[in-house]
């Protein structure tokens, strides 16, 4: 067994685990594994022990990988930063956006997803924490942002992506998670299901406040050198 699937093997143990101590489904909660500045090996590790949705941030360096790992079965997701030259790249190689944080990055995923591909399934980046220096729409932003999207053609708008400013404190880490989903609830669109929340350092918090998909990077591939 290699360390990547020993990782993997305990991280699926603490997102179980997770699901049980809240009360939720088994398996409702999915592992994005979250593959930026990781060499491709390490994909296929993870691949061989079973992962399928692996999450990258830098179109370029996600590329290159798409490419050298195109044998296999992988779902790709995009996570990082979106410049509005990039979303036609975006919308052609990838099944998953987690970081629409403006309008127009929508809009343009919508018109530059090809037609003969499934649509494209979006989150929408909320900053919750109110963070300058962070991207994504407000809470007060987000009903709009939510009916101007849905009915993008080309485009599935499937939830929300949150990235709150690290706590290491579990009660303090679910307030936002805790904010942001009662508030897409209160919209009562079923067909919001997705819930991007927790990483490495927080994820059983994120399960305790409703995420569907959790994205780890640390835990499984190790710290990232840049
Ligand atoms: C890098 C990254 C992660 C993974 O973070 P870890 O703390 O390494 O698990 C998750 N989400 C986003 C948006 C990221 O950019």
């Amino acid at each position: 067994m290699t360390l990547i699937a020993r990782k993997l093997s305990s991280i699926l143990h603490e997102i179980r685990e997770a699901e049980l101590q809240a009360q939720r489904k088994s398996h409702s909660v999915g592992l994005l594994a979250v593959s930026k500045t990781k060499p491709s090996i390490d994909l296929i590790q993870a691949y061989q022990a079973g992962q399928r949705h692996f999450g990258e941030s830098y179109l370029q360096e996600a590329l290159l990988k798409q490419k050298e790992l195109a044998c296999y079965q992988m779902t790709w997701h995009f996570i990082g930063p979106i410049q509005s030259n990039k979303t036609r790249a975006i919308a052609e190689h990838f099944s998953w956006v987690h970081s629409v944080d403006r309008l127009k990055i929508a809009q343009r995923l919508s018109e530059q997803r090809p037609t003969h591909l499934s649509p494209l399934n979006v989150c929408i980046q909320v900053n919750i924490s109110n963070e300058a220096t962070k991207s994504g729409f407000s809470l007060l932003e987000l009903p709009d942002a939510i009916a101007t999207i849905s009915c993008l053609p080309n485009i599935k708008l499937r939830g929300v992506m949150a990235i709150p400013r690290p706590e290491t404190d579990f009660a303090l880490q679910r307030v936002p998670y805790r904010q942001l989903y009662q508030a897409v609830k209160a919209l009562n669109k079923p067909e919001l299901d997705t819930f991007s929340f927790g990483m490495t350092g927080d994820l059983a918090a994120a399960i305790a406040e409703g995420a569907t998909i959790v994205r780890v990077g640390t835990a499984l591939f190790g710290a990232r050198g840049y």
